[in-house]
């Protein structure tokens, strides 16, 4: 079954994405992830992308759809979706994407944080620009300072993990993507789980995947 993380940015979508990637095999597709690796090559679609990211504005639905159509896994392998959709407008894209795909609806998943706890952990992020790899200064930190423990290499502070910025995507987050929770809760044909993600880090991934065993139960019925 095909997954969604949505929720603010800082709520540890990539986090548990990537540990679900390493150790069960899932699929993970990163929109945010994607476009850097656009703007690193300097595509049409990278430049096209880079004002808005940096400032922290949500690049075109167009532009998005387009490219996680070009990077959808085939069929066969279950894919966690990561950041995305972030609109209506995508949620409804990636509806019709998986249903001409022959694939059933998504699992939409809803990381709840509150505002002060994702300013904290966007602020003291660290990220692996070659891997996407996320640590935490104080919540996750590496084994050596700013030095990725799987590579060796280098890791970065975001240049939109400023905290203009961030107060600004977080306000984003709230008009722009807040809208997806109506939208997955509301129908009863799909499933949909909000979960507390302000736990620690091993707490969050046994729920998820305490939720994600039991897909394999029937569907709630209308
Ligand atoms: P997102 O992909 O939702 O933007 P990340 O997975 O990049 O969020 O996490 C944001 C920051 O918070 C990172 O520094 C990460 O190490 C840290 N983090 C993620 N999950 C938790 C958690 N459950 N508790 C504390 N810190 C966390
Ligand atoms: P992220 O790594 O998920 O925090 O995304 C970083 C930036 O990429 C965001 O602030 C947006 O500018 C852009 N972005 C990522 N995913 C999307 C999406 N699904 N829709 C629109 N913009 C996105």
């Amino acid at each position: 079954m095909d997954v969604i993380f949505f929720g603010a940015p800082g709520a540890g979508k990539g986090t548990q994405a990537q540990i679900l990637r390493k150790q069960y095999g899932y699929r993970q597709v990163s929109t945010g992830d994607l476009l850097r690796e656009e703007r690193e090559k300097a595509t049409e679609l990278g430049k096209a992308a880079e004002p808005y990211i940096q400032r922290g504005a949500l690049v075109p639905d167009d532009l998005i759809v387009e490219m996680v159509k070009k990077n959808l896994p085939p069929a066969g392998s279950g894919v966690i979706f990561d950041g995305f959709p972030r609109t209506v407008a995508q949620a409804e894209a990636l509806d019709h994407l998986l249903q001409a795909a022959g694939r059933g609806l998504p699992y939409a998943i809803y990381f709840y944080v509150p505002r002060a706890t994702l300013e904290e952990r966007l602020l003291g992020r660290w990220t692996n620009p070659r891997t996407g790899r996320v640590y935490h200064e104080r919540f996750n930190p590496p084994k050596r300072t700013a030095v990725d423990d799987d590579d060796g290499g280098p890791l970065i502070q975001r240049e939109d993990d400023t905290p203009a910025i961030v107060h600004h995507r977080l306000d984003v987050f709230e008009k722009q993507t807040m809208p997806l929770i109506a939208y997955y809760n509301d129908s009863r044909s799909r499933r949909y789980l909000k979960i507390d993600a302000s736990r620690p880090i091993g707490t969050v991934t046994a729920e998820l995947l305490h939720a994600l065993e039991a897909t394999s139960s029937p569907m709630r019925t209308p």
